[in-house]
């Protein structure tokens, strides 16, 4: 029987290929009892198994030891390795045994019950989120107790062409496809921001997660066409179905070609109007993916990476040597550092801080504010670095004209400290701001007054515009990038920075999705960054607009509120 399933796209393309369904290992425990001389070995069968599991992740850690993926998946590796070493895991799970003479797999699947049922009262929604790491690190340890080889087992024939389809995957498991080869993975959990999905999307293999009843409902070796820019999973098509879309993913194959031919193409609209195309980078070793895109500059370097998943912090060595990095192999281009975001989701290591609401408390720039210290190290690093390359910084999250103050003078004390330390930088550093808070859209003048650029960070003006949490996927439908409060603050600020010749960039996700590139450029955007892999197909539709044409139908989007309408406007801007 043929049947659609509709889920979330994150990552896009088409695959065609047959099911191969992943067994979760807790459907298999059985529940039986140990004889009492028995215990003590079988708490070392589970002792064993942790090891086993320990040496999994340690490999895997080993192998992943670069590329855009590289600080999401070890974060994920040192969270997985956290719950396995946590006590409330492995030693409630052996006194289980010795209390209740159970068998391994029962007792540590009960502890996992356990600790889901805490996870379950807590508020914050990101490590609500964190259950589903906890299922996974068991899944494996049940796996290792009953003798599975990994996690994903293979598919019978691995004829290349299998599509995964799992009620949930841990990014480790998604590491795992490489070797796999599965062209495509569907999971019934997840949103768009979960960590499966970040780490889905630099893989570049079409991916669709919160299917719900996929696993149900697919039987191993279905036919199945996945389209991950559709959102839509088709099972069993028939066989005019699968013609089209053979057809569509031969056509999507030839795209992708043919964009490499533009690489090293100036970005002009038809019109001759120039546009910038710049890359969003996490760590230095991105750079690698950065120069295949033919992107022009680094428009955010979102270097409070460099601080996550370690017990210390870098020094201003270290920094300075991650920065000098990528301003050299940036080659006189724009290497835009953004001081370090942390707070909120990106929290360091051993920071014992609670937030009623940490999206709004002391994150990005109001951290640095109030730690001098740790931002005086991380600005001499950029500053000491500036003598390499064209770097600018860039500060997140600003909102009021003190914190400006504040950090312009500071930003001078690091100077200062340089000079007196006779160490060479360009004194004439740009020095910008990210407009994000829509305070500092609606008082933008003041910022443009004192700052050289700006970069708007829709992904963060849109979750405070609309008041939606952009890691809650329980509101995820809400987030509306088109929404007339949002597109009236990214036009204006567009448009008064424009007029008062200051730079302005667009960094967030919008800058990357094309169905708004017309539109942005219809706004009067001609600074676009973001994740390097969608630069060339971002590239093509700019050689192909003609702003005449455009900024007609982008005013006209602007003055509309009802959502259909904008939505059959926009139809009209990208025919
Ligand atoms: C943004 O908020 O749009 C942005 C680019 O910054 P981040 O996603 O790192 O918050
Ligand atoms: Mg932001």
């Amino acid at each position: 029987m043929s049947f659609i399933l509709h889920g979330v796209g994150v990552s896009g393309g088409i695959a065609i290929g047959h099911a191969h369904l992943a067994v979760p290992a807790a459907l298999e425990v059985a529940h039986y009892l140990i004889p009492k001389k028995k215990i003590n070995n079988e708490i070392k069968r589970l002792n064993n198994a942790f090891d086993v599991v320990r040496r999994e992740l340690e490999t895997l850690q080993a192998n992943v030891t670069s590329g855009p993926a590289f600080a999401e998946f070890s974060a994920f590796l040192d969270l997985h390795h956290m719950i396995l070493d946590d006590p409330m895991l492995s030693d409630a799970a052996s006194n289980c045994i010795t209390q209740t003479q159970c068998n391994a797999e029962w007792a540590i699947s009960l502890q996992m019950n356990e600790l889901l049922a805490q996870f379950e009262v807590i508020d914050d929604a990101y490590l609500r989120e964190r259950k589903a790491d906890v299922t996974q690190v068991v899944d494996r340890v049940l796996k290792a107790l009953l003798g599975h080889p990994g996690h994903v087992t293979s598919p019978t024939k691995q004829s290349g062409d299998s599509i995964l389809v799992a009620h949930d995957l841990s990014p480790a498991d998604i590491m795992q496809y490489k070797q796999h080869q599965f062209t495509a993975f569907l999971t019934d959990l997840g949103s768009l921001t979960s960590h499966t999905a970040i780490v889905a999307r630099s893989l570049n293999i079409p991916s669709i997660v919160a299917l719900h009843h996929a696993r149900e409902m697919i039987l191993e070796n279905d036919c199945l066409i996945v389209d991950g820019s559709q959102n839509v999973v088709i099972v069993n098509p028939d066989k005019h179905v699968l013609a089209e879309y053979r057809l569509k993913q031969s056509q999507l194959e030839l795209e992708k070609r043919k964009l490499k031919r533009i690489k090293t193409v100036a970005t002009i609209t038809l019109d001759g109007t120039s546009v910038e195309l710049f890359a969003n980078i996490e760590l230095p070793e991105d750079i690698e993916q950065v120069k295949e895109s033919g992107a022009t500059g680094i428009g955010l370097f979102r270097s409070e990476f460099l601080f996550l998943n370690r017990d210390n912090l870098p020094d201003e060595d270290e920094q300075f040597e991650a920065y000098r990095n990528v301003a050299v192999k940036m080659r006189g281009l724009p290497v835009t550092i953004r001081t370090f975001d942390l707070g909120a989701d990106k929290q360091l290591k051993n920071t014992k801080r609670v937030e009623a609401n940490p999206a709004l408390g002391l994150r990005a720039i109001r951290l640095c504010l109030v730690e001098p210290q740790l931002f005086h190290t991380q600005l001499r690093a950029i500053l000491r670095a500036s003598h390499f390359g064209q770097v600018r910084i860039l500060i997140p999250m600003l909102s009021s004209v003190s914190e400006v103050n504040q950090t312009l003078h500071l930003i001078e004390n690091a100077k200062q400290s340089l000079r007196d330390e006779k160490i060479t930088f360009n004194e004439q550093i740009p020095v910008g701001g990210m407009i994000e808070i829509p305070a500092a859209a609606l008082c933008l003048n003041v910022f443009m007054r004192k700052l050289d650029f700006l970069s708007i960070g829709t992904n963060d003006l849109i979750q405070y515009t609309l008041a939606i949490d952009r890691v809650d996927d329980a509101v995820a439908h809400l987030y509306d990038p088109l929404h007339p409060a949002v597109l009236w603050l990214v036009s204006r600020i567009i448009h008064s920075a424009n007029r008062a010749k200051i730079p302005v960039a667009l960094c967030g996700e919008m800058a990357g999705d094309i169905q708004f590139t017309r539109l942005l450029l219809g706004l009067g955007l001609q600074q676009f960054s973001m994740y390097p892999a969608q630069i060339l197909t971002v590239k093509s539709q700019v050689l192909k607009s003609h702003l005449p044409d455009i900024t007609p139908i982008a005013s006209r989007i602007l003055k509309t509120e009802h959502p259909e309408k904008i939505y059959a406007l926009l139809a009209k801007l990208n025919h």
